[in-house]
């Protein structure tokens, strides 16, 4: 087998910026590649943040684009070639043209460690490619592994070989109860999250050896490492954790987070945008297509400008609807109140994560 490649994508997010930080922080002899894929209709303070990445990691970021021979900018070249039909959540060609094929034929048929920024405090898989050859890890997670890796870890038909490979460290005062779990078979009354955090409460470093140990039967492209670093990692970094990391780097939290004030009808509040990718992002919220609308208006028109034959970038409502002046209230009406009756439940300095829940939705290669 060939050399294993470390690579991590930068979406231009908070958490895989702060990902690759905390990487280069704690794992300075990991030689990283580092890429992120540009569809051409990023904010500047994506841009931006990437560049003080690039000046932190003292690294070069690498820029892959879908279309390398194009003289148009990537996503306007595949709107084209896909005849002015704009991608949705359920017709998401962009992240495919744009992020999944330019990060294939990046890491082509090397074995990749892939390490992905999803935080400890997501409930989410964060899928990034089904290609063998590429292996995802999270580092920031208690579990830094991919489902695949576990649903093969603990199956049922690997008890024996999995308690023969636990047998071989020295447990101590916890074998007992360890070994116990792992003979318990996963059933509808223990299943495999069960079982998972049960041996994670046990000892995430023995966990993290043996299933590192198991994957060397395997074709994973770390089985053919001889030891890997993040099998000591017990961090587990939650979102206050990811803006700590980009404040004290100094490379700082991308500027779309900031909160901006508005009023509407006398009350007043905040919005900014809630994270990376396209400007015109159909995942984004109305409230933050009102931000775009009057903290970029020109970047609300270019995304006007796609609207045409019909197509939305918002199901069943135009942009040209949406900023009419009654509407553009009721959304800031609706968002505040909203906010209200969620604020109360959330002690976090920033009042941004209010938005946090539409977060989760979209998909790992552009948001994280
Ligand atoms: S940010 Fe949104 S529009 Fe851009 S590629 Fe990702 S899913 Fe598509």
């Amino acid at each position: 087998m060939s050399k294993v490649r470390h690579v991590l994508g930068i979406s231009g997010g908070k958490d895989s910026a702060a990902l690759a930080i905390y990487m280069k922080q704690n794992y300075p002899d990991l030689d990283i590649e580092y890429y992120t894929s540009d569809t051409g209709k990023e904010l500047d303070e994506t841009y931006q943040l990437i560049d003080n990445l690039e000046i932190f990691l003292g690294k070069k970021i690498l820029r892959l684009t879908g279309a390398n021979n194009s003289p148009e900018l990537p996503f306007d070249h595949f709107i084209k070639m896909y005849g002015g039909y704009l991608p949705s959540s359920n017709a998401r060609w962009c992240t495919k043209k744009l992020k999944l094929e330019p990060f294939e034929n990046f890491v082509g048929n090397d074995p990749v460690v892939s390490y992905v920024g999803i935080r400890g405090d997501e409930d989410r898989e964060g899928y990034i490619s089904k290609k063998s050859n590429i292996q995802s890890i999270f580092p920031f997670r208690k579990n830094i592994w991919s489902e695949d890796v576990i649903n093969k870890f603990l199956a049922n038909s690997n008890i024996t070989s999995v308690i023969e490979i636990y047998s071989s460290f020295s447990l101590t005062e916890k074998a007992e109860r360890i070994i116990e779990i792992l003979n318990t078979k996963i059933s509808t009354s223990f299943n495999q999250q069960q079982k998972l955090n049960q041996l994670l409460d046990l000892g995430i470093k023995e966990f993290n050896k043996a299933i590192f140990q198991f994957i060397k039967n395997t074709n994973y492209p770390l089985s053919s490492e001889q030891t890997f670093a993040l099998v000591e990692n017990e961090d587990v970094l939650v979102r206050e954790d990811i803006f700590s990391i980009l404040e004290k780097s100094g490379v700082g939290v991308p500027a779309y987070y900031k909160e901006v004030e508005f009023e509407v009808n006398g009350k007043k509040s905040t919005y900014a945008r809630s994270r990376s990718g396209c400007f015109f992002c159909f995942y984004q919220q109305k409230i933050e297509w009102v931000w775009l609308y009057e903290q970029h208006p020109e970047l609300f028109a270019k995304a006007m400008e796609y609207e045409k034959d019909g197509y939305t970038w918002i199901q069943d409502e135009p942009l040209t609807e949406l900023i009419k002046p009654e509407r553009i209230e009721g959304i800031k009406e609706e968002y505040i109140k909203r906010s209200e009756s969620k604020k109360s439940k959330i002690q976090s300095p920033y009042l941004l994560d209010i938005l946090a829940d539409a977060e989760e939705e979209g998909c790992a290669s552009c948001f994280i």
